[in-house]
């Protein structure tokens, strides 16, 4: 499996490129990612931080999570599409949306998180 991952928004003007393998793969289905992913659960995996280079017309959002920390949600600022999130949590890491890479195949599923929040239509 190649170590970089690149990936972008739905009308291709953000970019982005991490040089290394990602260290962390997870799905959520916490209520931020369902409501960022726009569907029941979000696939993303986190690569670190310093590996990252990002181009294009990227906007934040930020937030704070239940348990306190501070979330920051990238996105295109022309088509809307969810990018990354990073969290003060794993300042050293950002999380890319799986769906957001050009090759989605790549991504390999580690661990499932927030199950609890589950939707009961959710079923993957
Ligand atoms: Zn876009
Ligand atoms: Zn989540």
């Amino acid at each position: 499996m190649p170590s970089t991952r690149s990936g972008g928004c739905l009308c291709g003007k953000v970019r982005y490129e991490a040089s290394d393998a990602p260290v962390l793969s997870i799905q959520c289905y916490c209520r931020d990612c369902q409501h960022i992913s726009g569907g029941g659960h979000a696939p993303q995996f986190a690569v670190k931080r310093d590996t990252v280079s990002r181009s294009g017309p990227l906007k934040t959002f930020h937030l704070k999570s239940d348990a306190g920390n501070d979330l920051e949600f990238g996105f295109c600022g022309e088509c809307g599409s969810p990018i990354y999130k990073t969290t003060t949590l794993a300042p050293e890491l950002v999380f890319f949306f799986a769906g957001s890479l050009d090759d989605p195949a790549t991504f390999t599923l580690e661990t499932k998180v927030y199950e609890d929040r589950r939707q009961p239509w959710d079923e993957s």
